[in-house]
C-alpha cells in the first residue's frame, strides 16, 4: 500500500471473496482500534457490528458481487472496544495480482447523524408551533363570533323598532353597524376556515353536483351586488346536464369567493363571465373578469395565505384578509381538482376551477 493511501483521510480496506482482510490503512486501524497484524488475515466480521454482519451477508456482499460496485452504503463497524461506528461506504470489486479483491473506503458519519437529528428536532418544534397557531386561531375565531352575533342581533332588534321608534339618522347608523359586523364575520369565518384546513380538520363529502344548479345558487346570492356595482354578468357553455364530483357546500364557497373577488377587482361598467368547458374526465368552471388584473410576477403569490397584491385603499381589499384564494385552492384540491389563474394587468383575470367528472 503506498503512503498516500495509508494515511488518506478515509478508512480503506481490501478483502478477498472468503471475507479475509488483506489490507487496511492507518485511518481504518485507528478507527477500529486494532493493530495491523491483529486484523490481517482475520474475517471482515471481526470489525462489523451485529447489524453490519447481517447487512454484509444479505445485501452488501451479494450486491458487490453482482454489480461489481456499491455506492453510499450506510453501515456500522464495531471497534475493538465494542463501540459502534456509523460509516458511509463505497466498494469496488477488481482483479489485482491475479486474484479477485474487494476494495472499500469508509467515511465516518457521526456529524451527519447529529445534523439529521437536529433537523428532525427542528421540524418537530415547527410542527408543534404550527398546530398551536391553528388551535389559537380556531379558538379565537370561535370566541369572537359569539359577541359579534349578539352585536348584529341587537342592531336588528333596534332596527325593527322593538325598543321604540328610531329616527332616520339612527337607522343609518344601525345599518352601518350591521354592515361592519357582516364584514367582520366574513373575516372571522375566513380565519376559522383557514385554521381548520391547516389543522387537517376539513373533510370533503364528494357527491355528483349539477353545475348549472350550483351556479344558479351562487348567482342568486351575487345578483344584487353585481347590479349595485354596475357590472354585467354572463354565463356561457354550462349545459344543463353537466355534473362534477365535488362537495356541494365547499364548491359553493369557492364559487362565491371567486365571484366576490371578480366583483371587487373590476371597476363599474365591467363584465364578470362564467364559462364551462368539458375535457375527458375533467370539467372546468372559469370565472373571468375584465378588471384590474394581476401583475405577472405577483401571480405565484396570490394563493399564499394572507397575501393581497393590490393597494388596500384603492381597491376595497380591506374587506378581506387575503385568505380566500388560499382556502379555495385547498378545498378544490381536497376535492381532487385544482384552482389556477391566468391574468394580465389592466386586462383582467381568469380563475379556473378544475374538477373530476
Ligand atoms: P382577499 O380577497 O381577502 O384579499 P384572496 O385570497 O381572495 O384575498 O385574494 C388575494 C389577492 O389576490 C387579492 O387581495 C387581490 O390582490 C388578488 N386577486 C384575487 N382575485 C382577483 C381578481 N379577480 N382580480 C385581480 N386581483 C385579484
Amino acid at each position: 500500500m503506498d503512503d498516500i493511501l495509508r494515511t488518506a483521510p478515509a478508512g480503506f480496506l481490501s478483502f478477498s471473496d472468503d471475507g479475509s482482510i488483506l489490507l487496511a490503512n492507518d485511518r481504518l486501524l485507528e478507527r477500529v482500534g486494532y493493530a495491523r497484524e491483529e486484523l490481517t488475515g482475520r474475517h471482515l466480521e471481526t470489525i462489523l457490528s451485529s447489524g453490519g454482519r447481517i447487512f454484509y451477508h444479505t445485501h452488501f456482499f451479494p450486491l458487490l458481487k453482482m454489480q461489481g460496485r456499491v455506492d453510499e452504503i450506510y453501515f456500522s463497524l464495531k471497534s475493538k472496544a465494542g463501540e459502534e461506528i456509523p460509516v458511509l461506504m463505497n466498494g469496488i470489486r477488481l482483479e489485482r495480482d491475479g486474484r479477485t479483491v474487494n476494495d472499500c473506503v469508509f467515511m465516518r458519519i457521526q456529524q451527519r447523524h447529529r445534523y439529521e437529528d437536529e433537523i428532525l428536532r427542528a421540524r418537530k418544534t415547527a410542527e408543534a408551533a404550527n398546530a398551536a397557531k391553528s388551535r389559537f386561531l380556531s379558538m379565537m375565531s370561535h370566541d369572537l363570533r359569539t359577541p359579534l352575533t349578539a352585536i348584529s342581533g341587537f342592531a336588528d332588534v333596534l332596527l325593527m323598532g322593538m325598543q321604540g321608534p328610531i329616527n332616520e339618522a339612527q337607522r343609518q347608523d344601525l345599518l352601518d353597524i350591521k354592515k361592519a359586523s357582516k364584514q367582520m364575520m366574513t373575516l372571522i369565518n375566513d380565519i376559522l376556515g383557514f385554521a381548520q384546513l391547516q389543522a387537517g380538520r376539513v373533510e370533503v363529502k364528494i357527491d355528483p353536483v349539477v353545475v348549472p344548479e350550483a351556479l344558479a345558487r351562487a348567482e342568486s346570492l351575487m345578483r344584487l351586488q353585481l347590479v349595485e356595482k354596475g357590472l354585467t354578468y354572463e354565463r356561457h357553455d354550462c349545459e344543463t346536464e353537466a355534473t362534477v364530483m365535488a362537495d356541494p357546500e365547499r364548491l359553493q364557497q369557492v364559487l362565491l369567493n371567486l365571484l366576490t373577488n371578480a366583483m371587487k377587482f373590476t371597476p363599474p361598467g365591467g363584465t364578470v363571465t362564467i364559462r364551462c368547458n368539458r375535457e375527458p374526465g375533467r370539467f372546468f368552471i372559469r370565472v373571468a373578469d375584465n378588471g384590474i388584473g394581476i401583475a405577472a410576477d405577483r401571480i405565484p403569490e396570490i394563493f399564499d395565505p394572507f397575501v393581497q397584491v393590490h393597494d388596500a385603499t384603492a381597491h376595497a381589499t380591506g374587506s378581506g384578509v387575503g385568505l380566500g384564494l388560499s382556502i379555495s385552492r385547498d378545498l378544490v384540491r381536497a376535492m381532487g381538482g385544482d384552482l389556477t389563474v391566468t391574468s394580465q394587468i389592466g386586462k383582467g383575470s381568469v380563475f379556473s376551477i378544475e374538477l373530476p367528472t
